[in-house]
């Protein structure tokens, strides 16, 4: 499939991987916007977040427990970071294959732009 997440995923693709487990890969962004960004994607390739259905809400509730516990480890889950998904053109997505943007090390402002 031509998805640079599910290659990065199967390894064809180099990474700077920060957790694996059967589900999920965390890896830092190429191009960070804060001084932690690490992407959370689900190993099996859902395209949007237009595209999850019901059979995958454990599988969401797990990508966004991962970001906490990778929050924690990188020790500012108490300070605070930003989590955000990102769909379709409007909203800013670039790579169609779900992803959770954790970032942290840095306030945060809002409205987002
Ligand atoms: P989106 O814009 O779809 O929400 O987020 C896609 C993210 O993937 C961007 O933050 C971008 O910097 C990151 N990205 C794009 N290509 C690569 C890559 O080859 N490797 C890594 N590690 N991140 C990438
Ligand atoms: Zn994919």
């Amino acid at each position: 499939m031509d998805c640079l997440f599910c290659k990065i995923i199967n390894r064809e693709i180099p990474a700077d991987i920060v957790y694996e487990d059967d589900q999920m890969l965390a890896f830092n962004d190429i191009d960070p916007k804060a001084p932690t960004h690490q992407l959370i994607v689900p190993k099996r390739h859902i395209a949007t977040l237009n595209d999850i259905e019901e059979d995958d809400l454990a599988l969401i509730g797990r990508l966004q427990f991962t970001a906490a516990k990778l929050a924690r480890e990188a020790g500012f889950a108490e300070d605070g970071y930003r989590v955000v998904m990102n769909c379709n053109e409007q909203g800013g997505q670039t790579v169609y294959h779900i992803h959770m943007h954790l970032m942290g090390g840095r306030r945060f402002t809002w409205p987002a732009g």
